[in-house]
């Protein structure tokens, strides 16, 4: 049955970016959670069988598609009010990140939001300092946290750390590629440690902080022991999923910072971002100790999380569907990576 303020006591929550990766994964977290929820879809945004087909399939679970841009202030305000909206969540894309500021403008003005998660679902932007490109992602996420923070809107920040996934240095949705089949690209010497969380977990975290007093106005880091690798294990993992050893070719600092300064956008971004983390050590030079940060793990001591292991199992199954679906004799005969759809699901 679809979620309605009649039957339900969960907030009304309005989800901005459900077309995009993290965003659908965000979207069917709070369907599944209980809480009335609205998709803002930009008019256009379905266009593409991809982007239809994820509308569809949220609606299906019980979304209510709302049709708009959300830096359009007065529209949000309108539809803030009409809707009753008390907690808003944006997935926003990278190169979106300041179309916050009319929203955030408007949740100001309507004065009922009870929760604001902005756009954030990586590091902590005020502790990480990636080279540029990347550092102007962060200077806007920034920029949106203080205004968060002057204008006293109820928020938290999640900093999930790296999608569960082959951390390709020019993809910002690694998780859509299936991991290497020809070879690896380690990075440096291969031993940073970094922690991968399933976008389904990415979801389901999201929501229980969402509804947890626990974390109001807190940065909440997703620092789950079981996903804790370098890139050598992560080879290692992956090397025993597919049964065979592949070449590793080392992919150095300087030919992250080269492919960072080419300032090719997404691309350089994400090489920026990882040049942060496998070089710097970004998710890991620092404790989680201020008075206003949790670690998820501790919060909620009795949920588990996907395993890297189990999202790797289930990267071998998509290989060997797409194998049979596409005739290809064996995945050890491919040398690109297969695109795999995210379906969200
Ligand atoms: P995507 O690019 O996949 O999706 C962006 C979404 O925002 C789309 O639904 C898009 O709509 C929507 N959108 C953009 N502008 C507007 C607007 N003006 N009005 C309404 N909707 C709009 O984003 P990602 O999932 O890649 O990124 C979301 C967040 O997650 C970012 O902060 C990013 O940095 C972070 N991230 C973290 C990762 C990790 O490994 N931890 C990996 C990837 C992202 P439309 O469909 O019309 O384009």
């Amino acid at each position: 049955t679809l979620p309605t303020p009649a039957n339900n006591t969960k907030g009304r929550l309005l989800i901005v970016g459900a077309t995009g990766l993290i965003g659908c994964y965000l979207a069917e977290a709070s369907i599944d959670s209980g809480h009335p929820t609205y998709i803002l879809v930009r008019p256009g945004s379905g266009f593409s069988p991809c982007k239809a087909n994820t509308i569809k399939f949220l609606q299906e679970k019980g979304a209510i598609v709302i049709r708009g841009l959300v830096n359009d202030k007065e529209l949000m305000e309108k539809i803030l009010k009409e809707h009753k909206i008390e907690i808003v969540i944006s997935a926003v894309g990278g190169e979106s990140i300041l179309d916050q500021l009319a929203l955030v403008e408007a949740m100001k003005a309507v004065g009922t939001i009870k929760r604001f998660l902005p756009s954030e679902f990586g590091h902590d932007v005020d502790r990480a300092n990636p080279v540029e490109p990347g550092l102007r992602m962060y200077q806007e996420k920034r920029r949106i946290r203080r205004m968060i923070e002057e204008y006293k809107l109820p928020y938290t920040y999640i900093c999930c750390n790296s999608i569960a996934s082959w951390p390709y240095y020019d993809n910002n949705h690694p998780s859509e590629v299936v991991p290497p089949l020809d070879q690896f690209q380690i990075y440096g010497d291969g031993s940073v440690k970094a922690y991968f969380v399933a976008g389904s977990d990415i979801g389901k975290f999201t929501m229980k902080a969402v509804d947890d007093v626990r974390t109001l106005n807190m940065s909440i880091h997703f620092r789950p022991a079981c996903n804790f690798y370098n890139m050598n294990e992560l080879a290692s993992l992956w090397e025993s999923k597919i049964g065979r050893t592949l070449p590793r070719i080392t992919v150095s600092e300087d030919d992250l910072l080269g492919a960072a300064a080419e300032n090719v956008i997404p691309q350089s971004v994400v090489a920026s971002f990882t040049h942060d983390i496998f070089i710097k050590g970004c998710q890991i030079d620092f404790l989680i100790d201020g008075p206003n940060e949790a670690e998820v793990s501790t919060l909620y001591p009795d949920e588990s999380f996907r395993t890297l292991d189990e999202c790797f199992d289930e990267f071998v199954v998509k290989i060997k569907k797409t194998v049979d679906n596409e005739g290809i004799k064996a995945p050890n005969a491919m040398v690109e990576p297969i695109a795999i759809t995210a379906t969200c699901g």
